[in-house]
């Protein structure tokens, strides 16, 4: 069996929206699972459009999601030989011809042909003329006028044009510049792509891309148009719905899987399964089980989504991800170990890694700042008693395990005569300055019995000097 060959040409013309790097994701899983080769190519033919910032922006937010290519990136700005070669074959074997009619006339054209009637479209005049290259002259397939072409879509079934549909469309513009349609195919056949998964608003081009193939007397890619994704509203995906570059869900502290999981099945399912890891999806990707119908995308499923990733990464995995927003805190901690633990007692509270940095900022404060509400509610007077025997009991710990931890906590209770709930509120506001956290037990073990033991004295101190004892 020959080797799957996929691509992913994006324009850099903008950043990459989330419905581009899901058509990225399908090509990038399929050739992984066919053990095949995935090409990043970069269609910058349009000069004014393209920019370099979008080209990092593009090849960042791929490696940021961990979709690695095994060739390229090309630049079909590099490559205007290669298309140039090509054109003079069809041109020779009188599959292209060069037009020399002004628009003026190409507007008569269209005029005449909607009064008639039919659809507005060059009527192939210098088709037939023998016209040299000229220095305006463009250059024009020379299409089937008759017969269908047949689109025979992996996904969408067969789909059949009237070549009378298609007329003799542009392939080289008269500054020399070849457009999409001709570029797209020379590469594809040029760098052996087989395999060609795109969003469905490419499937009216692909008429065209046939023809030029079979003028060429090249075989066809599998082609494979996966429906466009819709907003909740059912129209297109667009900024109006909310985020639409996946830096931008990088910077909400989603993580890359989350969000790969996420758009994988927007389009493609495996049963009812919703949660995926990466070599999972590797192992079960295939073009059968991508659906006919558009994705919907919803914010709220993929935060819940992320939440579950975040739940089920293991905490050495995170770091790397959730550094960024540690140092957008001032937190440049590099004790690994450290931060590992933190992640374990915040995971299953942790939406995304934003809520992570928020829920663990008592970690890395040298002085904790109480939150109003929970100092009054929690710092009384009737609190400082069990608050110091906890310490005294803290302080004489050789060994700071759990059971160690937990017998101090019940001599607290003991001799105060007090539940659990009376001691463990206050001492989670001296710990971590609110009322909501993790474990008692989780945080102190993290902490560690010094920054216990200080922190659990400061908070002494405080009340002391602002609730006087009665
Ligand atoms: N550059 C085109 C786009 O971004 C690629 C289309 C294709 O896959 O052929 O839509």
């Amino acid at each position: 069996m020959k080797t799957v060959i996929t691509r992913f040409p994006p324009s850099p013309t903008g950043y990459l929206h989330v419905g581009g790097a899901r058509t990225a994701l399908f090509n990038w899983l399929y050739a992984r699972h066919m053990k095949g080769k995935f090409i990043l190519r970069i269609e910058d033919t349009d000069r004014e459009r393209s920019t370099r910032a979008s080209v990092d922006a593009i090849l960042d937010s791929l490696e940021w999601l961990g979709i690695d290519w095994d060739e390229g990136p090309h630049f079909q700005s590099e490559r205007f030989d290669i298309y140039k070669e090509y054109v003079q074959k069809l041109l020779d074997s009188g599959n292209a011809y060069y037009c020399t009619c002004t628009s003026e006339e190409i507007e008569e054209m269209r005029k005449k042909a909607m009064a008639s009637g039919d659809k507005p479209k060059y009527n192939g005049r210098c088709r037939n003329k023998g016209i040299d290259k000229t220095d305006n002259a463009v250059v024009r397939f020379a299409s089937a006028s008759a017969g269908t072409t047949v689109l025979k879509d992996s996904i969408k079934g067969n789909i059949r044009f009237q070549n009378t549909e298609l007329d003799d469309f542009i392939i080289v513009r008269s500054d020399g510049v070849p457009t999409y349609n001709l570029a797209v195919v020379v590469d594809d056949i040029t760098m052996g792509v087989n395999t060609v998964i795109r969003g469905d608003d490419h499937v009216n081009n692909t008429p065209r891309q046939i023809q030029i193939y079979k003028a060429l007397g090249i075989e066809l890619p599998v082609y494979g148009h996966v429906p466009m994704v819709l907003g909740n509203d059912r129209s297109r995906l667009s900024k109006r719905h909310g985020a639409m570059s996946v830096t931008a869900y990088r910077d909400m502290g989603y993580l890359p899987e989350a969000l790969l999981n996420y758009l994988v099945r927007l389009g493609w399912s495996y049963g009812d399964q919703e949660f995926f890891l990466i070599d999972e999806l590797i192992e079960k990707f295939t073009l059968d089980n991508i659906g006919r119908s558009a994705g919907i995308f919803d914010q709220e499923k993929l935060l819940s989504l992320n939440a579950d990733h975040i739940k089920a990464s293991p905490p050495r995995k995170l770091i790397k991800y959730w550094k960024p927003f540690l140092k957008e805190r001032r937190i440049n901690n590099d004790n690994n170990q450290y931060l590992e633990k933190i992640i374990e007692t915040l995971n299953t509270r942790s939406k995304n890694l934003i809520d992570l940095t928020e829920g663990a900022l008592f970690y890395f404060q040298d002085e904790i700042s109480y939150e109003e509400k929970a100092a009054r509610k929690n710092f009384k007077p009737a609190a400082l008693e069990p608050l110091r025997i906890l310490c005294g009991q803290i302080e004489a710990i050789k060994d700071f395990n759990e059971a160690n931890l937990e017998d101090a906590f019940k001599k607290v209770m003991q001799s105060c005569e007090i539940k659990l709930g009376k001691i463990a509120q206050p001492v989670r506001v001296a710990l971590t300055g609110k009322t909501v956290s993790p474990g008692i037990f989780e945080i102190i073990h993290v902490l560690g019995k010094d920054v216990v033991i200080s922190r659990l004295k400061k908070a002494i101190t405080f009340i002391e000097a602002s609730a006087p004892e009665p």
